[in-house]
């Protein structure tokens, strides 16, 4: 490698570049969070050199006293935010703060509403927290050096057109930002003012922050004072800590700007020993559906950081709970493979997921109207748990709602324990369907029978709900029964009046049924008389264990191999089309008559014709006959 101490000229990559511009042009609202970001980020800093440090003392080089300090000079109009962390090398500056730009900066220009107080704030989660300089600068010089090295760069940009980066001599251990603020933010080079940001975002952050005392007379001395309280917020008892003191931290550790709608704080001593601050956010973050998080739960070990856990404290379908565990028994050392298979760990990770389920109960139970904000951001994640969560499948299957045609909306708010409470006077399953929307499901030719029999029905139209009657199969000793597949059993729903005029409708409809049979071919596996009909005049039945016809589309389409399984017709003798019909004299009619039949059921599923065309010239030749 080629060692140069010249100033280099670098472009950023285009996506930054475009962040750039926003921020200096058109971020005008709650400006101050600069600070926010920037403290947040010597923090982390101070917290992964302390971690390192843990197996190599020498990277403290005799200044363990990890801290934050920040200056301001009115005259020159700068603000200087200062830390003793780890620092950075120069390639981590170049790549960090300049040419890759972080799977977030694209979400963020894509998410951006025009709201500027709204996109101001959603600056941290994305991770572009360094960039938010620019709000209130019109140049930044950042200087730098690794702990355990002895080169040090200087990074400086006005934003607008690249930056460069050259080599110093000499620096001390860290990082020191200085901001040249615009001539119209020169309120920020004020200690009041810095000191009163800092107070409202940055007051529980663990390293302390210092700024310079005044003398009596108001003038900066050079003795140093903490402004912030520097202690670990979760240490304390829960008497102590006020709720503002619960969002702000929960802010910090989430990089969300919301406040969250609940969090749960505990203790545990004995064998083990930990506490766990947990928080459930009120909005779901950008990245909830993506592959991998980047926020999760942090891992403490006797206060020290040690790592950002998305894996192994808290199961993927409780992924959207933020906060941190802090335990006194696992080693300092600890490393996330040792994480994969540690006892403590899955003590841990066991007693914080009834924690949080617990949590969802007891709101669930007590404010109604709070747990339908928390299910309409996070149900469908919670949906997966089932399948993911033997140990908890009952607990979690208590915690689920759906819609259901019971009431008439499409908000999810009937549990199971509701549906089973309201079950018919012989009924022994809990039916349901799956379709591809609300309102698939809710006129789906399947529910006839139910309606006219007053027997609700649960109306799943979450894609992740084909996969959650696949793991729950049975709730309260009651079987779950999807109402579109399969033979239909109704149990002692039926009377036996019920069952004697189905033999009959079934005996007068056997020439039809044969007919139809022959015409179809192998397109069905069968076709046969519908006990399901009161309305429609044909629907599709699945198999019981296929997967509904949407869903297979879906997959499908998605690139995945399919059994083509072939669905079953069934008919309801009773409707005007199957009387003409049963009239038929002319073949080729019939068969026509047939195929909209056939093809009718299939739409009503929400499923795909496969000659669409030969439907609509079908049904236009028998309508106009
Ligand atoms: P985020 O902090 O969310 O990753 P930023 O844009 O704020 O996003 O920072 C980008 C990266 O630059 C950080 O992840 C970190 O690696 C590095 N960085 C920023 N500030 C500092 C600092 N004070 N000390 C060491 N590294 C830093």
């Amino acid at each position: 490698m080629s060692e140069t101490s010249t100033k280099e000229n670098m472009q950023f990559q285009t996506e930054v570049n475009q962040l750039l511009h926003l921020m200096i042009h058109s971020l005008y609202s709650n400006k101050e969070i600069f600070l926010r970001e920037l403290v947040s980020n010597a923090s982390d800093a101070c917290d992964k050199l302390r971690f390192e440090a843990l197996s190599n003392d020498a990277l403290y080089e005799d200044d363990s006293e990890l801290r934050i300090e920040i200056e301001s000079d009115e005259k020159a109009n700068t603000v200087t935010i200062r830390d003793n962390g780890i620092g950075m090398t120069r390639d981590d500056v170049i790549n960090h703060i300049g040419t890759i730009a972080k799977s977030g900066t694209k979400e963020f220009l894509q998410k951006l509403s025009g709201d500027q107080a709204k996109d101001s704030q959603m600056i941290g989660q994305f991770g572009v927290g360094f960039y938010s300089s620019f709000i209130v600068a019109d140049k930044v010089t950042l200087t730098t050096r690794k702990a355990g090295t002895d080169k040090a760069v200087r990074w400086e940009s006005t934003g607008e057109s690249g930056f460069t980066i050259e080599d110093v001599e000499k620096a001390p251990r860290g990082t020191e930002i200085v901001l040249h603020l615009k001539d119209d933010e020169k309120e920020f080079a004020s200690d009041y003012r810095l000191k009163s940001i800092i107070k409202t975002y940055s007051d529980h952050i663990s390293i302390p922050i210092k700024m310079h005392k005044r003398d009596d007379k108001g003038e900066l001395t050079d003795e140093w004072e903490v402004v912030n309280k520097a202690e670990a917020l979760w240490t304390k008892p829960k008497t102590k800590i006020s709720d503002e003191e619960y969002k702000e931290f929960y802010k910090h550790i989430s990089h969300d700007w919301q406040d969250p709608l609940t969090w749960i704080h505990n203790r545990v001593e004995g064998n083990l020993e930990y506490t766990s601050l947990l928080y459930l956010p009120s909005k779901a973050p950008f990245d909830l559906w993506e592959p991998e998080q980047k926020n999760g739960i942090k891992l403490y070990v006797q206060r020290i950081f040690i790592m950002d856990d998305t894996e192994n404290l808290m199961p993927r379908y409780l992924r959207f709970v933020r906060g941190l565990i802090d335990s006194n028994d696992l080693p300092l050392n600890v490393s996330r493979e040792i994480l994969q298979s540690n006892k403590i760990i899955d003590t841990i990770r066991r007693a914080s997921v009834k924690k949080v389920l617990g949590l969802l109960e007891k709101m669930a139970k007590d404010d109604k109207d709070k747990y339908q904000e928390f299910w309409k951001e996070f149900g469908r994640v919670l949906k997966e748990g089932p399948g993911e969560d033997f140990s908890n499948r009952e607990k979690i299957a208590k915690l689920l709602r759906f819609t259901s045609t019971h009431a008439d909306s499409e908000t999810q708010n009937v549990s199971l324990e509701d549906y089973v409470s309201r079950m018919k006077e012989g009924q022994d399953k809990i039916y349901y369907i799956t379709a591809e929307s609300y309102a698939a499901a809710k006129n789906s030719p399947h529910l006839e029978i139910f309606k006219k029999k007053d027997v609700e029905v649960l109306l799943l139209h979450d894609r992740v709900d084909e996969w959650l009657v696949n793991s729950l199969t049975e709730f309260d000793g009651k079987q779950l029964q999807s109402v579109a597949k399969g033979d239909l059993d109704l149990g002692d729903l039926d009377t036996k009046e019920d069952k004697k005029a189905q033999k009959k409708i079934e005996k007068s409809a056997k020439s039809v049924v044969k007919h139809i049979k022959k015409v179809l071919g192998d397109k069905v596996e069968d076709v046969r008389v519908s006990h399901r009909l009161t309305n429609s005049a044909s629907c599709i039945v699945l198999n019981e264990h296929d997967m509904a016809l949407y869903m297979q589309q879906l997959m499908k389409q998605a690139g995945h191999e399919m059994p083509s399984t072939k669905p079953v017709l069934e008919i309801n003798p009773t409707h005007p089309l199957l009387e003409k019909m049963k009239n038929e004299t002319d073949d080729d009619r019939f068969a026509d008559w047939t195929s909209i039949l056939f093809d009718q059921a299939i739409l009503a599923e929400g499923g795909q014709l496969e000659d669409p065309s030969g439907f609509v010239n079908r049904l236009n030749a028998l309508m106009l006959s």
